[in-house]
């Protein structure tokens, strides 16, 4: 079958990691018989260096008419580069919203995975992690308190902030659809993150998961406050499998638990919505300090590739092709920089997608 992938370098390593991606991906379509079509979209700093804007209409329609979008990174030296001396919407990083809000994207997928090999890149104690962990975090992306009314005023010579964190059932039920969904391709049970001992929204929250978990028979569902699971996360992380949590606590989760893997180049992700478009990328971002010297780890775009022929073209053999072939790397002691430690063997990033791609 033929899918159609909107591919956007962006900035940085951007262009190296991507590159290193479409290849593994160019193997895997060679193996099972699928054509994967590619066209590069200009997003970030280069867009704004070819067309005065970070994302144009046009590339925003290219992306709307693709069955998927693959991403490397955007941005630039925050302190050096002129694109941070243009207004806030005119900056690379403008794109990144404007085309997710374009692609209708309410659902961040976060994979924490601690590879065994990895384990010495971990800050946790060796006790705690055992032979690694492996859950995902889905956090909904459009709602809550980041798009909520909010105000400062000064009353009586007080300043005064107010931020309001508004849900509805429909966007709480769609996100939850999502994590049992995951949940599905998973282990199976999902923890539903909230704060309901205080919050309105966390009471609807739970009650919506609830409803929802109904239709998932089967799916296992356990409820955890917020303030417990951010303790939970680094005294056994083993325990979990799919987070599921609304906008602000998913920020501080994901976080947490991808520095908990101790390894920012290995992780990836994806934003998902009501369609099987999806827009997948590495959560780190285009690490200007190293770009062009081909020192970047590919793995964790690699990884959304991955993702992405899992949960937009449901192609899992094929997915699970790409994670063995990057475990059985990582097994034999290849190591990008990042990843390096004593008796491996240090490769540079065309030589890491090389590696991944002759074990598809
Ligand atoms: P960063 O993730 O780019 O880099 C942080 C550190 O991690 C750097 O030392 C970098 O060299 C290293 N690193 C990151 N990815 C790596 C990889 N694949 N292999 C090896 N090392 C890697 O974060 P930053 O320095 O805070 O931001 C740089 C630029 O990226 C900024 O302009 C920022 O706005 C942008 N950014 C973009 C995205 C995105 O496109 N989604 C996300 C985060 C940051």
């Amino acid at each position: 079958m033929d899918y159609k992938i909107a591919v956007i370098p962006g900035d940085g390593i951007g262009p190296e990691i991507v590159r290193e991606a479409c290849k593994v991906l160019d193997v895997v379509g060679k193996k099972f018989g699928h054509k994967f079509c590619y066209t590069e979209v200009l997003m970030g700093g280069v867009s704004i260096d070819k067309t005065g804007v970070p994302l144009t209409d046009e590339a925003l329609e290219t992306a709307k008419a693709s069955d998927s979008v693959l991403l490397g990174a955007v941005g630039g030296d925050v302190g050096k580069s002129n694109w941070y001396k243009l207004p806030p919407n005119l900056r690379p990083e403008a794109g990144l919203l404007a085309i997710r809000k374009g692609l209708g994207l309410f659902c961040n997928l976060r994979p924490a995975v601690l590879f065994p090999q990895l384990k010495k890149a971990c800050p946790l104690k060796d006790e705690l992690v055992g032979d690694g962990f492996d859950f995902v975090v889905v956090r909904e992306l459009t709602g809550g308190v980041y798009f909520g009314k909010r105000e400062t005023v000064t009353e009586n010579g007080v300043r005064k902030a107010t931020d309001t964190m508004p849900y509805d059932e429909n966007e709480i039920r769609r996100i939850a659809k999502w994590a049992f969904e995951v949940a599905k391709k998973r282990k199976g049970h999902v923890t539903s993150v909230d704060k309901a001992n205080v919050l309105d929204t966390s009471r609807l929250w739970r009650q919506v998961v609830k409803e929802t978990a109904q239709e998932y028979n089967g799916i296992p569902l356990q409820d955890m406050l917020v303030d417990n699971c951010a303790m939970q996360l680094v005294k056994d992380p083993k325990q979990f499998d799919v987070i599921l949590t609304e906008n602000m606590f998913g920020d501080i989760l994901s976080d947490e638990a991808s520095m908990i893997t101790g390894s920012i180049g290995m992780l990836a992700s994806a934003s998902l919505g009501e369609t099987k478009l999806g827009l997948y990328e590495p959560s780190h971002g285009s690490a200007p300090d190293i770009a062009g010297k081909n020192i970047a780890n590919p793995i964790a775009t690699i990884l959304s590739a991955a993702m992405m022929l899992r949960y937009s073209f449901d192609l899992e053999e094929e997915a699970d092709c790409i994670e063995a072939a990057v475990n059985s790397v990582l097994d034999e002691g290849w190591r990008t920089a990042d990843i390096m430690s004593e008796g491996c063997k240090l490769i540079g990033t065309k030589e890491m997608g090389d590696q991944i791609a002759e074990r598809i």
